[in-house]
C-alpha cells in the first residue's frame, strides 16, 4: 500500500491520571486531530501503567491509519524526578511503592520492542513551546515553570533542553524561597522531597490543598463552599480554580500568594539565566489571568533597583506541547 514507504514516529504522554498519544510523519506534522485519551491507573503501580502506555500508542495508531511497522521511534514523557534514562525518582503524582526507581523507559521499550527516548514532563513542554515560538533559532533563552500537582521546570538554550549531567537539572520546584517574605504565621511548609521551603511547597496544587486545610482548621471563612467538599486527594484545591474566577475572596487571595512566590522564583530564575522569556504552563494559571501579571509584578519586588527580564506569559498550549514536544524529541 502506498503508506508502506512512511516513517512515524509516536509521542506518549504520561501524566498520574491519563495518557496522551500523537503520532507524526519525518516533517514533524502530526496525522489526526482528535488525541486519545487512556487512563495512567498510576495507583496500580508501574507495571499496569506500562501496559496502559502501550495501549494509547496503539490507539494514536490506529487513528493514524499506522502500525508499528512505520514506526522508527517513540518518545515517553512523565512527571519528574527522573534519569536521563527514565529511572523515576519519587513524584507526588505517582504513589504506588513500586514507582520510585522504576526504569519506565526501558520498560516501555521492552514492551513495543521500538526505540523509546525519555524526557520529563517539563522538558518535552518547554521545548516544544520553544520551537513554537522561535523555530530553529540558536541565540534564545526560554525559562519554564510548569504548575500541577507539583512544580516542574526547564531551561532550553538555543532549541537544546538543559538536563544536567544525570537528568535533575531545572528542577526549579526544588528552588528554595525566602520565608522571611512568604511565611506569616512561622508553619514553613514542606516539600514533597522532604525539604522546608521549596517553591512546589508554595506554588501547586498540593500547596493549595495545604493552605485550604489550614485556613479551615483556623475556622476562618465559616460558610466557605469547599466546607462541603470532602478533603480528599486535591479535589478542594482543583475547585479553586473556578471559584477564583468567579471573584471568590479566599479563592483569590490563595492565588495571589501563589503569584507572589512565584514571583520570588522567577526573579532568582532570572538572575541565574536572564531568559528572554519565562513560560507558565500548567493547571493553575488557567485559575486566574492576572497571575502571570502578578508574578511578573512581584518579581520586580526584590530585584532592588536592577531591572528584572522577568517577561512571563502563559503557555498557550500546555497540553498539546507536551504530546508533540515529545514527539519532536523523538525525532532526534
Ligand atoms: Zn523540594
Amino acid at each position: 500500500m502506498a503508506k508502506a514507504n512512511r516513517q512515524l514516529f509516536v509521542g506518549v504522554d504520561m501524566g498520574g491520571t491519563d495518557i496522551k498519544a500523537t503520532v507524526t510523519d519525518a516533517d514533524g506534522n502530526i496525522l489526526f486531530d482528535a488525541f486519545p485519551k487512556v487512563l495512567s491507573l498510576a495507583s496500580e503501580g508501574p507495571k499496569v501503567t506500562v501496559g496502559q502506555l502501550k495501549i494509547a500508542a496503539e490507539k494514536a495508531l490506529e487513528l493514524a491509519g499506522a502500525t508499528w511497522d512505520e514506526v522508527i521511534s517513540v518518545g515517553l514523557d512523565t512527571p519528574g524526578p527522573a534519569s536521563l534514562d527514565g529511572v523515576l525518582g519519587r513524584s507526588p503524582n505517582l504513589k504506588h511503592p513500586e514507582w520510585p526507581n522504576f526504569a519506565i523507559r526501558a520498560a516501555f521499550e521492552a514492551a513495543i520492542g521500538k526505540p523509546v527516548k525519555y524526557s520529563n514532563d517539563g522538558n518535552a513542554a518547554a521545548a516544544w513551546e520553544y520551537h513554537r515560538l522561535y523555530g530553529d533559532a540558536k541565540d534564545k533563552i526560554l525559562g519554564a515553570v510548569i504548575l500541577g500537582t507539583g512544580l516542574g521546570g526547564a531551561l532550553v538554550q538555543g532549541g537544546d533542553v538543559l538536563t544536567g549531567v544525570r537528568g535533575y537539572g531545572a528542577e526549579f520546584g526544588h528552588v528554595r524561597l525566602p520565608t522571611y517574605e512568604l511565611v506569616t504565621d512561622g508553619d514553613v511548609p514542606v516539600c514533597g522531597c522532604g525539604k522546608k521551603a521549596c517553591a512546589e511547597a508554595f506554588i501547586s496544587l498540593t500547596a493549595l490543598d495545604r493552605q485550604l486545610r489550614k485556613i479551615f482548621e483556623r475556622g476562618e471563612h465559616p460558610e466557605h463552599p469547599l466546607r462541603q467538599i470532602p478533603d480528599e486527594g486535591r479535589a478542594r484545591a482543583v475547585r479553586l480554580l473556578g471559584l477564583a474566577q468567579k471573584g471568590d475572596a479566599l479563592a483569590q487571595d490563595l492565588f495571589d500568594q501563589q503569584a507572589k512566590a512565584l514571583g520570588f522564583l522567577l526573579v532568582q530564575l532570572a538572575h541565574s539565566f536572564d531568559p528572554h522569556i519565562f513560560l507558565i504552563g500548567g493547571g493553575s494559571p488557567r485559575a486566574r489571568r492576572p497571575s502571570a501579571r502578578a508574578t511578573c509584578a512581584s518579581s520586580r519586588k526584590p530585584s532592588a533597583g536592577r531591572p528584572s527580564r522577568c517577561s512571563a506569559r502563559r503557555s498557550k498550549s500546555h497540553t498539546p506541547a507536551i504530546w508533540t514536544g515529545r514527539v519532536a524529541a523523538a525525532r532526534r
